[in-house]
């Protein structure tokens, strides 16, 4: 049992610092990696359920690592997060964002918003507004196109504040929605105390919908939720048919979904969109 003990332990250690130098190696990159291009946005269509006309863009972050390939976000965001790279990283995204949006509104596409993740550390910065104030006004983007994705998560701190700071940038004219709306820990009447234009549902909830009688249930409240508090509703990760036919029975507003199409960079998004407005 002590051997046993001992090795679990060794084990334990092992793959405690492996994961710890893996973060100091991704801390380390990531630091050279807005200096050296390596960071680049992908970009999803946000559509009508029917249609499948464009109705909206999100901005997804990727980094593309000279050795490793192209890094998932969700891997270095957190600890972008913790050593508050996230700062000069998000305002890149944003600036990004908001240059590219302006330019496809240039070259004569149709005019829509352009969806951008905030971290909570972005959120919680005291310069947030005065920042995207100063980005809106360089990249010339109608503040009315742009969108900014804050979740649940931001909430538990100071409910207060967060609604100042979701205040400020809608008095900008910049629309804030909540993301994966239900993954929190608040419950759904908590919707009532943020005052965002939009709800995005999660992709936990769209999964199965066919099939799981709880998460049709879930949606199916949310919408019915958000609808009555005169927000419209986005759902995420829509990958079937049956999916989408069922989020439209439920009035749900504009989906997102591999089933639509996958994040793209800005080349081939631009071509996808010129093939739909030709058809
Ligand atoms: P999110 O905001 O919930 O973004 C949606 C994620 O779902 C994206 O993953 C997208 O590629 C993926 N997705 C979309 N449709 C489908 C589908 O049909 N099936 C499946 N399986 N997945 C789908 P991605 O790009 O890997 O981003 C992961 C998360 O990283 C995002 O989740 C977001 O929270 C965060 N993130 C991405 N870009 C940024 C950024 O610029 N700043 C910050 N702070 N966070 C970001
Ligand atoms: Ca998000
Ligand atoms: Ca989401």
């Amino acid at each position: 049992a002590k051997e046993e003990g001992r090795n679990t332990y060794a084990m334990y250690t092992e793959s405690l610092q492996s994961k710890l130098s893996e973060q100091i190696w991704i801390e380390h990159q990531l630091h050279k990696a807005l200096d050296l291009n390596q960071l680049t946005l992908h970009y999803q269509p946000i559509v009508e359920g029917i249609t499948s006309e464009i109705l909206g863009i999100e901005a997804l972050l990727r980094w593309n690592h000279p050795e490793r390939g192209l890094i998932s976000p969700t891997q270095f965001i957190p600890i972008a997060e913790q050593s508050g790279l996230i700062i000069p990283i998000g305002q890149w995204v944003l600036r990004e964002a908001c240059r590219q949006n302006k330019k496809w509104q240039d070259e004569g596409f149709q005019k829509v918003r352009i969806a951008v993740n905030l971290s909570a550390r972005q959120f919680y910065s005291e310069s947030l507004t005065e920042e995207i104030r100063t980005i809106l006004e360089e990249t010339e983007l109608t503040p009315q196109y742009l969108e900014l994705k804050i979740t649940e998560g931001f909430m538990i701190k100071d409910p207060d504040y967060v609604n100042t700071v979701i205040n400020g940038i809608r008095a900008m004219g910049v629309t804030v929605s909540i993301d994966d709306f239900g993954t929190g820990y608040s419950s759904l009447s908590q919707l009532r105390n943020f005052s965002v234009n939009v709800v995005k549902i999660d992709r936990s909830f769209v999964q199965n919908i066919g099939t799981d009688r709880n998460n049709i249930s879930i949606v199916r409240a949310i919408i019915e939720l958000a609808h009555g508090m005169n927000l419209k509703v986005v759902a995420e990760g829509i990958e079937t048919e049956t999916e989408r036919k069922l989020l439209q029975q439920h009035n749900c507003d504009e989906m997102q979904g591999y089933f639509f199409a996958k994040p793209m960079d800005s080349d081939r998004f631009a071509q996808l969109w010129r093939q739909r407005m030709i058809n």
